[in-house]
């Protein structure tokens, strides 16, 4: 048997879409499917989104890539919007979510070196938690499935249990530098962070003089009904990593901190060769020209706490096929009595898209752009999915 010339890294579904146009893709084969998976969260503004096609056309008409090495206006237009309306004083740019998360724990180290702690090494993480697949990030998410065979692992990393502060306290120890966590973990099943959790975590760090960083990379860019995650909880991090929704699915990762923290990155101690691109800047300048436009995010809120209602009556009615929904804004999940797989499998052959989770939880994550029409028509596929699985 001859091996394909693609790797079989992943468990692929037998689809290959030609185009999309805001929430529907269609396939090669003409056959139309409803996206309430948006790429894992990526596709914020659906396909095909008019103002982002017109960005990178345009863009693409006039620079590609010029390195850093050089200026490049797009990063300093993207970063002040990006401090304008958050928490932080400073932004680096790279292409991926690993690639922000190593640039966070990276900072974190450094930030506790150049303070006269370079013993402080270590890092206080959550169980169930996605970091991402480099050795680093890996280590830092801790799930057995992606790190066997790749051993040794990255040291560093003592795990608690997600939402529990006590835990997180006696975690604490003389080399801990940071606590990094999720505010909703997303591909450990869509589990908000318990209320008061990250003002705990806040003021043990402060406590502590540690760094809170927040991996914002599913739930950044609007995702949960806010800019950012942590706006629900009353609490500002140190430090905080987005990516998938920034670039609307161009490659996009971005590092976000405090002066103090951002101190610590001087010329030479990090670098990227794409980071922050002239096409990757043009795309993110108008994926958050969009998403900070007036009532697009109170949009959001109004639509995912509708979703989210919509989502519970069918759990309500498929007992035997839905343990629960969870989420928050347009962050939803499933928990499936099933496996999630069926539930999934069920869906796609209704022509809805949803994505897997651990937590046996189908993610529910449509591009922010929805209407309630296409919510309307989900909740209708979805419920004929589970007429299918109810015994
Ligand atoms: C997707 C994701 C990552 C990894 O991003 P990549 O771009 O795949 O490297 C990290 N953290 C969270 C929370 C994610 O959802």
């Amino acid at each position: 048997m001859t091996m394909p010339a693609l790797m079989e890294t992943y468990a692929r579904a037998d689809l290959a879409f030609d185009h999309g146009e805001g929430a529907w893709l269609t396939t090669t084969d003409g056959r139309r499917f409803l996206d309430f998976g948006a790429g894992i969260a990526v596709s914020a503004l659906g396909h095909a989104h008019p103002r982002l096609v017109e960005a990178l056309r345009t863009q693409a008409g006039k620079l590609w890539h010029t390195s850093n090495l050089y200026r490049i206006p797009g990063q300093e237009r993207v970063a002040e919007t990006l401090v304008a309306h958050s928490f932080a004083d400073s932004v680096f740019f790279c292409s991926t979510g690993l690639e922000a998360n190593e640039a966070a724990l990276k900072m974190a180290r450094k930030v506790a070196h150049d303070a006269g702690h370079p013993e402080r090494d270590r890092f206080v993480v959550a169980g169930g938690a996605f970091h991402g697949r480099s050795f680093a990030s890996m280590a830092a998410g801790g799930n057995p499935k992606h790190m066997t065979g790749f051993g040794p692992l990255l040291d560093g990393f003592d795990r608690v249990a997600f939402g529990n502060l006590n835990e997180a306290r006696q975690a604490v120890g003389e080399r801990t530098c940071a606590v990094l966590v999720e505010p909703v973990q997303g591909e450990g099943g869509i589990r908000p962070a318990p209320e008061d959790y990250l003002a705990g975590l806040r003021a043990l760090c402060d406590e502590f003089g540690l760094l809170l960083i927040l991996d914002e990379i599913q739930t950044g860019v609007g995702r949960t009904g806010t800019l950012f995650a942590y706006e629900h909880s009353g609490i500002t991090p140190d430090i905080l990593t987005a990516a998938k929704g920034l670039g609307g699915g161009f490659p996009v990762g971005a590092l976000l901190a405090t002066e103090a923290c951002a101190r610590a990155f001087t010329a030479g101690s990090h670098g990227t060769t794409f980071g922050g691109n002239p096409l990757a800047m043009a795309v993110a300048e108008a994926v958050l020209a969009e998403v900070l436009a007036p009532d697009f995010l109170a949009r959001v809120r109004r639509i995912g706490a509708d979703l989210g209602e919509r989502l519970d009556a069918v759990v309500r009615d498929y007992p035997t096929v839905l343990a629960g929904a969870r989420g928050l804004g347009l962050m939803r999940g499933l928990i499936c009595r099933v496996p999630n797989g069926d539930v999934i499998a069920a869906c796609r052959d209704q022509g809805l898209l949803l994505v897997p989770a651990a937590d046996n939880v189908a993610r529910v994550l449509p591009p922010l752009i929805i209407d309630s029409a296409e919510v309307d028509a989900a909740i209708e596929k979805l419920r004929a999915a589970c007429a299918t699985l109810a015994t």
